[in-house]
């Protein structure tokens, strides 16, 4: 959780990461590192709250070699550091701008000090793949003989490659050794593991592969390629891994692409018409991994080839009975985002099948004609005609924005019928990229009464103005159905 969260614009407070390092300890991770002691409050009461909440996992803190920070690991409860010292010669003299004596005399002291606190001590070389690998196992080996449990080899900007690790690793495994890889090249769970090939014994990863710029070794691939490729078994409970890393995503606000393995959105789904037959035969066809060893499902989406029956089946699957042409408009829709060149997924086809059979058949008022003006030195400006119990209503509206310029100029158009309130608007785009469905969502006040309603289009605007005439159809019918009962 300390590097992971230095994926730029992520930080954690204190009880989302004691939600993160709960999970993380259920599933079987061994040790934990919560953050950084000298950060910041905050991390410091993350210390405090997740090395009191009784977990079974090691909480460990990152610490410099300096005598605050460890203070601040064993006053706040952690049960170990990862005191991290420089040891490439780039770092020594460009960062700490120090010499390699003065590095060896604080990471010692550091290590002497942090044993006399109490505290496990993983010593750690930074850059330790461009260092002097003469000069790293001195340093590594005085510091285990003043006290260090553990040593670790940090590839901090992703340069190793495994024919190295191969050779540099097994002089320094003398203690047990961890293994921390960036994934700058894309080398990272290929370097991890040949490394722990090598010697080291013990892995630093991040769930969904966070960390600075390209990020981590992803415990989601080291586990699985572990268990999958090589038969060992890491204790880690495998069918829990879908479910933290999506834990994780939300937390983080840190989308995970699509095509990433394991957890990633199309990592088990398989379009209709190209394997999905022989995965329908055998699924080892096409899938090098059950998905439910994970805990995920294995989808079958749709695209612009399916026809009506795959649709109507993939719909009832989900719980929808579409009557009369809102079939016909549903597929219209799945193949209308299918010529856009986009992969049609579960969840755009429940928000499709919501709009849908949201809409009324015979509504009050519908839409005729709607057009928007939006630019660089242009007010925003909405016209609008709907076509309101029969009559053929206009009207036009400026906005802060395309979408509240469409939304006022609709407000506008029912005035005559009532006053219609916009309460709450939100937007959510379902798959990846900016040709993506949008799903918005809004909630509608009409003399007391509220309504939530949706819209589901490639088009933002579009689907606002679909949400916001839904949403009024079912206040105008639902008024209509109270006055008939009052009238009983
Ligand atoms: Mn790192």
């Amino acid at each position: 959780m300390r590097d992971g969260e230095q994926t730029p614009g992520v930080s954690l407070p204190p009880e989302k990461k004691l939600a993160i390092a709960s999970h993380l300890s259920d599933i079987g991770v061994h040790v934990i590192e919560v953050g950084s002691a000298a950060a910041s409050v905050g991390e410091r009461e993350s210390i405090r709250l997740i090395s009191q909440a009784g977990l079974s996992a090691e909480c460990c803190t990152y610490v410099r070699a300096v005598r605050q920070d460890i203070d601040f690991a064993a006053e706040f409860g952690a049960d170990s550091v990862h005191l991290v010292v420089p040891v490439s010669d780039l770092h020594i003299e460009k960062k700490l701008r120090k010499t390699r004596a003065e590095v060896c005399t604080m990471a010692w002291n550091a290590v002497e000090y942090a044993k006399e606190r109490g505290l496990i001590v993983e010593l750690s070389g930074e850059d330790a793949s461009r260092a002097d690998q003469v000069f790293l196992q001195d340093i590594f080996r005085e510091g285990v003989e003043r006290g260090a449990d553990r040593l670790c080899f940090c590839d901090t900007v992703g340069l190793l490659t495994p024919e190295r690790a191969v050779e540099i690793i097994p002089p320094l495994a003398f203690a047990p050794l961890s293994i921390h890889c960036h994934d700058d090249l894309g080398f990272a769970l290929a370097n991890t593991v040949a490394a722990l090939k090598a010697g080291a014994s013990c892995a630093h990863v991040t769930v969904n592969g966070l960390g600075e710029r390209a990020g981590n070794t992803a415990l989601e691939e080291l586990v699985m390629a572990l268990h999958v490729l090589y038969g060992v078994d890491t204790g880690i409970e495998t069918e829990s891994l879908y479910s933290l890393s999506a834990l994780v995503s939300r937390l983080t606000g840190v989308p995970l692409a699509t095509n990433k393995p394991i957890v990633g959105e199309m990592a088990f789904t398989h379009e209709s018409g190209i394997h999905a037959h022989g995965i329908m035969r055998d699924t080892s066809t096409y899938e090098p991994i059950r998905p439910e060893l994970v805990g995920r499902k294995r989808r079958i989406v749709l695209g612009k080839h399916s026809g009506s029956a795959a649709v109507e089946a993939a719909l009832q699957e989900m719980g929808y009975h579409p009557v009369g042409d809102q079939l016909g408009e549903i597929l219209a829709r799945i193949k209308q985002l299918g010529d856009m060149g986009k992969r049609i997924t579960d969840a755009d086809i429940m928000a499709i099948a919501d709009a849908v059979i949201g809409l009324e058949f015979a509504p009050a008022i519908s839409l005729r004609q709607f057009t928007i003006v939006s630019g660089s030195n242009t007010v925003p400006t909405a016209s609008v005609t709907l076509l309101v119990h029969g009559a053929e209503i206009t009207d036009a509206s400026t906005g802060a924005g395309p979408v509240d310029a469409a939304i006022r100029a609709l407000q506008k158009s029912v005035a005559d019928v009532g006053d219609v309130r916009l309460e709450e608007y939100h937007v959510d785009a379902i798959t990846g990229g900016t040709d993506a469905l949008v799903d918005v969502t809004v909630k509608l006040s009409k003399d007391g009464k509220i309504i939530t309603s949706r819209g589901a289009r490639a088009d933002i605007i579009m689907a606002s103005v679909e949400a916001v005439i839904a949403g009024m159809n079912r206040l105008l019918r639902e008024e209509h159905e109270d006055r008939s009962e009052n009238t009983d």
